[in-house]
């Protein structure tokens, strides 16, 4: 465990110090402004933040000084018209490529090796909200590295603007990754991103990540199947609840699949969920769990039944991201 101190406010702070605190590092930040992730750690605590000076203690203090300067970055509006030349940029004329990387749950460890190496590669990284910070460690210091974070309620980047920075950077000749968090193919509108590429003419491809759906389960001891238990699992979005005029989900089928049944973006809708799903004829003493912040620091599991999961839940003050399984794998292995 060292003393660490983080000189800049930006992703690619951020991105070190989830790395040192991973580690159990104490960390110390000192920059003007921090990004929303860097502020979030200082409002809980988990790292101090100096918003103007060193303070000499801290230098004095510290085993390791890390200098994470901002630039090269932009916002996504900015780099939407790249009009300044990246270093290292090819020559002009030439295509780069977009690579649609899955950065897995939230332990940067349990990304691929095929998507570190474009991370590590990357001209251009485009990343967002769920993506494990301490991956971006690794991208090139003169790499540009655009949040195009959606927080729910808060400062969102439209599709449209995505897709056009994608594009337009991967024109400009440059590498470009989209990093998303879990595996860009589940809830992570990879394949918009994908179409807009080959529509534009652009190179584009998947490397695909370790998804939530199984992994957060995984890694909180629950199993999706499990021999003489359950032949199959079914992953479904809650983001709305039974009976919503956008919902397609059919929760009394649900009710009724014999599979174990995973649910994502579920968590403000689990009153609403548990209540279809017992409706639908599910047995209501059979069990569930949610796991919240999987594969980070934070990761929590709370356990009930389908009737009393979401009450469980509320007492016990847990928030996305989180997903949910219903069925018998969840006592399985306890
Ligand atoms: N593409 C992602 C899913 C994006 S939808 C994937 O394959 O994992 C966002 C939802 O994923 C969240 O609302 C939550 O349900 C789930 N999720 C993502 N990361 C998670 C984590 N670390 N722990 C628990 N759930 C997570």
């Amino acid at each position: 465990m060292s003393r660490v101190l983080v000189v800049g406010g930006g992703l690619r702070a951020a991105a070190a110090v989830s790395a040192h605190l991973a580690q159990g590092d104490t960390v110390v930040v000192v920059a003007e402004e921090l990004v929303a992730t860097l502020e979030d750690l200082a409002d809980r605590g988990l790292v101090a933040w100096h918003a103007r000076a060193l303070v000499l203690d801290d230098v004095l203090a510290a085993d390791v000084v890390l200098r994470r300067p901002d630039q090269p970055s932009g916002s996504p509006e900015d780099a939407v018209t790249p009009g300044a030349s990246l270093s290292g940029d090819t020559p002009p004329g030439q295509v780069g490529e977009v690579v649609l990387v899955g950065a897995g749950p939230g332990d940067p460890d349990l990304m691929t090796v095929g998507g570190q190496r474009a991370l590590a590669e990357a001209d251009v990284v485009v990343t967002d909200r769920l993506v494990p910070l301490a991956a971006l460690d690794v991208v090139r210091p003169d790499a540009l590295v655009v949040d195009v974070a959606k927080v729910p309620g808060g400062r969102s980047t439209p599709q449209e603007t995505i897709n056009k920075l994608l594009v337009e950077h991967a024109k400009a000749g440059r590498r470009v990754v989209r990093l998303k968090g879990g595996d860009p193919f589940v809830f992570g509108r990879g394949g918009e991103e994908l179409l807009a590429c080959v529509a534009a003419g652009v190179p584009v491809r998947v490397v695909p990540g370790v998804t939530s759906s199984v992994s957060a389960p995984a890694l909180a001891g629950i199993p999706v199947t499990h021999r003489g238990t359950t032949q199959g699992f079914t992953v479904v979005s809650g983001h709305v609840p039974p009976g919503h005029p956008d919902g397609t989900v059919d929760w009394k089928a649900l009710a009724s699949t014999g599979t174990t049944l995973v649910v994502l973006m579920g968590v403000r809708t689990l009153p609403a969920i548990a209540e279809a799903l017992v409706q639908g004829g599910l047995d209501p003493r059979t069990p569930a769990a949610v796991v919240a912040d999987a594969g980070l620091p934070s990761q929590r599991r709370v356990d009930g039944t389908v009737a009393t999961i979401a009450d469980v839940v509320a007492e016990s003050g847990i928030g996305a991201p989180a997903v949910t399984v219903v069925g018998h794998v969840v006592d399985v292995l306890s």
